[in-house]
């Protein structure tokens, strides 16, 4: 069991989970992925907008792997924009909305929050964050707030 440790906060506009949530529906019974802009105040990170990735890992039925080409993109549109690419979301299909074996082992950046939809019957169920380690060794799960 995950507990909340950290006072970090990550604030989700009721739009942008409709986007996470109709992505995850759509790319269902794969695991959907994309990218979150916004910025950070203190302990909180304001998400401004959530962008679908394509999944371009090998076995999108229980991997993802967001598309680097899309990163470099929206790097770019979130400088001009004063936001910064502050995390990622994807989806489990039939699963928990918790971080996998595979998710711990696949953190390489400390600094993206991460969130984890669950999908069942292709419908969003639950959506959780978590923010990395320093050491990216596992998780610590932060408060979503929705907006
Ligand atoms: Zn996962």
């Amino acid at each position: 069991m995950i507990e909340l440790v950290t006072d970090l906060v990550i604030e989700l506009p009721r739009n942008q989970r409709d986007v996470i949530a109709t992505h995850v529906a759509a790319d269902h019974p794969n695991e959907a992925c994309g990218l979150l802009l916004g910025h950070k105040v203190g302990a909180r990170f304001v998400v401004h907008q959530a962008v679908a990735s394509q999944n371009i890992a090998d076995e999108p039925n229980h991997r993802f792997e967001i598309d680097p080409g899309l990163r470099l993109r929206l790097q770019k549109t979130a400088r001009d924009g004063g936001d910064i690419i502050m995390g990622h979301y994807h989806s489990h299909p039939n699963g928990v909305a918790r971080p996998s074996e595979t998710d711990k082992a696949g953190i390489f950046e400390a600094d993206l929050v991460w969130l984890i939809a669950a999908v069942a019957g292709g419908r969003l169920q639950d959506i959780a964050a978590f923010m990395p380690w320093a050491d990216c060794g596992g998780f610590d799960k932060i408060e979503l707030r929705e907006t």
